[in-house]
């Protein structure tokens, strides 16, 4: 048996699909037979160990890692990682490298949409700095009209919405078109469909679905386990339940960069002042009447009392604080906001705990 050896480098190569302790579980690419034509046989997939190379130089293997396989042993179906070859990207919450696009799904309805928690989720995904897939569920339970009208309101949020009906198998294949040949991360709160989604996109997988056991099911996974399904049109999928509630841990200055019509309007104009955070300041061409403006305004608040908090941490004797004036100036001014950010700080940071935990307890 050749493997999956590749023809340039001679070497077998594969990705990373779990890590479970010290091991990983690794899916070589395609086979290819004596001519150099594909093998109709499902490609290997091997329980390997790390080289004792790769632990000396501190260098971690995660899942959707390309790797470097040797020694393969095929008929007990073992290896050893011998090479990581370059990250295209790294996410690190959830841990998953080569991620191309992040997938959020929402449900219309059941639960209903909630503007405010959409547009968080979906300036958390805009950060990653990765393609952002929008997909709408439960699309059975609204009347078309009210689809037109939600399609609308996110066209003018930057977002083209794709909606699907899992249950009644509307636009499914439609959606899996977006997730060929690429490495997706799913996202989104929990009862929208995201199992259900999964079940029907990936042969043979059977994530329980339905409020109590979905959440059932779930509890195995932590934070730390993630595992990426592969489907028929060679992508792969990743489930990501450390994405439930997302805080915003941006930087006031680039938080703006994650609206999408708002950097439309910084596309035909600028700000007077080169640090503006488009509140009060004259001359700003962010600020104006677009639906999630009171969205920038509410989240800028948490990304500067997360900075605050930051700073903090960074230099806990110093009790002044760079202030930034309407007028674009800044000026040192005494820390007295900084107590109520902290607390506003903490408070999230719990919650996001208390949601961690309740999704590995569950
Ligand atoms: P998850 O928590 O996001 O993984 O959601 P689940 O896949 O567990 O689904 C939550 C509930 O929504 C279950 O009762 C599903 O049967 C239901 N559901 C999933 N997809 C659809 C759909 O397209 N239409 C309707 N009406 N219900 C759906
Ligand atoms: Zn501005």
């Amino acid at each position: 048996m050749t493997g999956a050896t590749n023809f340039t480098t001679g070497q077998l190569l594969g990705t990373v699909l779990a890590v479970q302790a010290n091991f990983y579980q690794v899916q070589l690419d395609q086979e290819f037979g004596e001519m150099g034509k594909q093998d109709s046989s499902h490609p290997p997939m091997l329980l390997c160990t790390r080289r004792t190379r790769l632990k000396k130089i501190g260098q971690q293997v995660m899942v959707g890692d390309r790797v470097v396989i040797e020694e393969p042993d095929w008929s007990g179906g073992r290896g050893a990682i011998a090479d990581v070859l370059p990250r295209q990207t790294q996410l690190d919450r959830p841990p998953i490298a080569n991620v191309n696009q992040i997938m959020l799904v929402f449900a219309v309805a059941d639960p209903p949409l909630e503007p405010y928690q959409l547009s968080r989720f979906l300036v958390k995904a805009e950060s990653t700095s990765l393609d952002v897939v929008l997909c709408l569920n439960k699309s059975d339970l609204i009347s078309p009209k009210i689809q037109q009208e939600i399609s609308d309101r996110l066209v003018g949020w930057g977002y083209q919405p794709i909606f699907i009906s899992v249950k009644n198998c509307i636009n499914i294949d439609h959606l899996s078109k977006y997730l060929n040949h690429k490495t997706t991360v799913i996202a989104g709160p929990s009862g929208v469909g995201k199992s259900s989604l999964i079940n029907s996109l990936v042969p043979n997988v059977n994530l329980r679905v339905g409020e109590v056991s979905g959440k059932l099911a779930r509890g195995r996974h932590t934070t730390r386990h993630v595992e990426l399904f592969e489907l028929p049109s060679q992508g792969l999928l990743a489930d990501t339940p450390g994405f439930n509630q997302p805080d915003l841990d941006c930087t006031p200055e680039e938080l703006v960069y994650y609206f999408p019509e708002a950097r439309a309007r910084l596309a035909v104009a600028s700000c007077r002042f080169s640090d503006c955070l488009h509140r009060e300041e004259p001359d700003c061409a962010v600020r104006g009447d677009w639906e999630r403006y009171p969205h920038y305004l509410q989240f800028l608040d948490e990304a500067i009392a997360y900075q605050t908090q930051r700073n903090q941490q960074a230099d806990p004797e110093s009790n002044l604080k760079l202030k930034t004036k309407g007028k674009g100036q800044t000026q040192y001014e005494p820390k007295l906001e900084s107590k109520k950010y902290r607390r506003v700080s903490r408070k999230t940071q719990l919650q996001a705990l208390q949601d961690l935990y309740q999704d590995s307890e569950e």
